[in-house]
């Protein structure tokens, strides 16, 4: 994109995008248009190397997205909460999934004492809160592994506020809704499943500890995961 500013070459990459996707299925946008039934409501950080439906290799419907800096869950968040509440009373989604991931910026600043300033102080509280609640267990470990399990933590803290969330613990009382703590990182592009939440599965869910093939269903494809000897295939129909 040399000569080309970002933001420029951003939307010219949408015609060339929407053109494709529109002449390798021409009922694909006309299809979304007519409204939206995601099964997965998606929690993440904001972090640019996280786009959840890109790195689930899913498509636009499939996914209703929260993300913030350090995907932080907060019971008090009225942004964070309309979204839940939107997907899991309404839209009615299956699972909600909080993702944490390795390298996150908002979980490196929350082990440091140096303040990053502005607000956002005020925002990384409750990561300062679980790294506090755990100093000795982090202090124990070298810098890179620090860095992973401060963002693991913080899912697990997440994930007690989501279960505690009255919309999410009607769901799941009333209609089998699952919850997921996962674990995404960047240097090798993998999701793992923390078994954390309702339980087991989930999107490494995806691929079953007997071997069996567990299928996804998205709007506009299928995509079919397996657990073989590397671990999960997954390939598109
Ligand atoms: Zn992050």
């Amino acid at each position: 994109m040399a000569a080309e500013d970002v933001f420029t070459y951003a939307l010219s990459s949408n015609q060339a995008w929407a053109g494709y996707k529109g002449h390798q299925n021409p009922d694909f946008f006309p299809k979304l248009a007519l409204g939206q039934s995601p099964e997965i409501l998606w929690i993440g950080c904001s972090d640019s190397r996280c786009p959840e439906t890109t790195i689930l290799g899913l498509q636009p419907g499939d996914v209703f997205v929260h993300r913030n800096v350090a995907n932080v869950v907060s019971p008090t968040d009225i942004n964070t909460s309309a979204v839940i509440e939107y997907s899991v009373v309404h839209l009615k989604v299956k699972h909600v999934v909080l993702c944490g991931h390795s390298s996150c910026g908002g979980a490196a600043a929350a082990l440091s004492d140096v303040r990053v300033g502005g607000v956002l102080d005020t925002w990384l509280t409750p990561l300062k809160a679980v790294r506090n609640a755990h100093a000795e267990e982090l202090a124990a470990l070298g810098d890179k592994a620090r860095g992973v399990r401060i963002a693991e933590l913080n899912v697990e803290a997440g994930i007690q506020v989501l279960m505690a969330n009255a919309v999410v613990q009607d769901a799941i009382a009333e209609r089998g809704l699952q919850v997921h703590g996962v674990f995404f990182d960047i240097g090798t592009g993998r999701i793992r499943d923390m078994n954390l939440g309702t339980g087991k599965g989930g999107v490494k869910g995806a691929a079953s500890a007997n071997g069996d093939a567990d299928v996804v269903r998205g709007k506009h494809a299928m995509l079919v995961f397996r657990n073989g000897s590397d671990g999960a295939a997954m390939q598109a129909r």
